[in-house]
């Protein structure tokens, strides 16, 4: 016979200490930061392979272990967590979400040569160099997921301001590599559900407001219940998987292995379900073993940079 008191010892969650100097608001913030670099970290593992292919590999994979077509060391993130840290770097400096700023951060990231990087970010990265136009001109094939998935410097920067405000801001940052319509109601819809959940509102709530509102306005993010595999760099596909595991999920844990054993772009769809589930959950929410894998010095850049963006929010309100 089991003694009960170790069963729920084994199971409960782990508690996290509030320190002191952090309020709940920037813990969240703090989480949905680390929750992107632990999606993609996870997640990079297993992009471009199918939901077959993993299942061969590793059965379920639900630890941080590096590899991939990347070669990535055991907690290294992708462009999705650096060009994050480059967008929020440049906002710091700046004190507030500027076009012009962003634009010149990318590049330097860009310089600095990346360990990758999207064909839609190169191409309209190299334009600026030449046109100093932090404004990609409009295109209807830009519709990947390369605004989205580095969009939450905005979403902590711009916490608690005005809708429209949020909305220029996000597509300052956006229209330097992906000047579409599709994407810009992604980054948009995501920002205000990251928003919602750091102000503690709950997933069904989020989901009537946000999710269920991008749908409305534009019926091409029409998702159904139902597992997708394989979901590919196009935005639209990006946040239906997003949409289907945060919402069929409670706990940060089951969403993102639920994302990342998809397949596809599982790096990019993994750091926005887990900026999302970050969010929602908390620091509490997340593993200790995914907080121990992830490269040290990108947490505390993450964990750092949350905490400056959220001060910076309540000193612009
Ligand atoms: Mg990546
Ligand atoms: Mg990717």
């Amino acid at each position: 016979m089991f003694w009960t008191g170790e069963l729920i010892a084994r199971s409960a969650p782990i508690r996290r200490r509030v320190t002191a100097e952090r309020s709940p608001l920037a813990e969240r913030a703090v989480a949905a930061y680390v929750g992107l670099a632990i999606g993609d970290a996870l997640g990079a593992t297993v992009e471009f392979m199918t939901p077959k292919e993993i299942r061969t590999h590793y059965g379920v994979h639900e630890n941080i272990t590096g590899g991939g077509w990347l070669r990535l060391k055991p907690g290294q993130v992708t462009d999705d967590t650096t060009m994050a840290l480059a967008l929020g770097e440049s906002i710091l400096a700046a004190g507030r979400v500027d076009a012009l700023a962003a634009a010149d951060a990318f590049d330097a990231w860009m310089r600095a040569k990346p360990v990758d990087i999207g064909n839609t970010v190169r191409r309209n990265l190299v334009s600026f160099r030449s046109s100093r136009n932090p404004e990609a001109p409009l295109s209807e094939h830009d519709a990947g997921n390369g605004a989205a998935m580095r969009l939450l410097p905005v979403a902590l920067a711009c916490y608690g301001q005005a809708r429209d405000d949020v909305i220029a801001a996000s597509r300052a940052q956006a229209h330097v590599t992906h000047h579409n319509p599709l994407s810009d109601a992604a980054c948009e819809t995501l920002i205000f559900m990251i928003q919602d959940f750091l102000a503690g509102r709950d997933a069904l709530t989020v989901e009537r407001e946000h999710a269920a509102a991008l749908v409305a306005a534009f019926p091409v993010f029409a998702w159904d219940r139902k597992h997708s595999e394989n979901p590919s760099g196009y935005v639209v596909e990006t946040v239906q998987a997003v949409f289907q595991s945060l919402f069929a999920t409670e706990c940060f844990e089951d969403c993102l292995i639920d994302i990342v054993n998809r397949g596809g772009d599982a790096d990019t769809t993994g750091a926005i379900a887990g900026m999302l589930a970050g969010a929602r959950y908390g620091l509490d929410g997340i593993p200790r073993r995914w907080l121990r894998s992830l490269d040290e010095l990108t947490r505390v850049r993450c964990e750092k940079q949350a905490e400056a963006l959220i001060a910076l929010s309540g000193r612009a309100a």
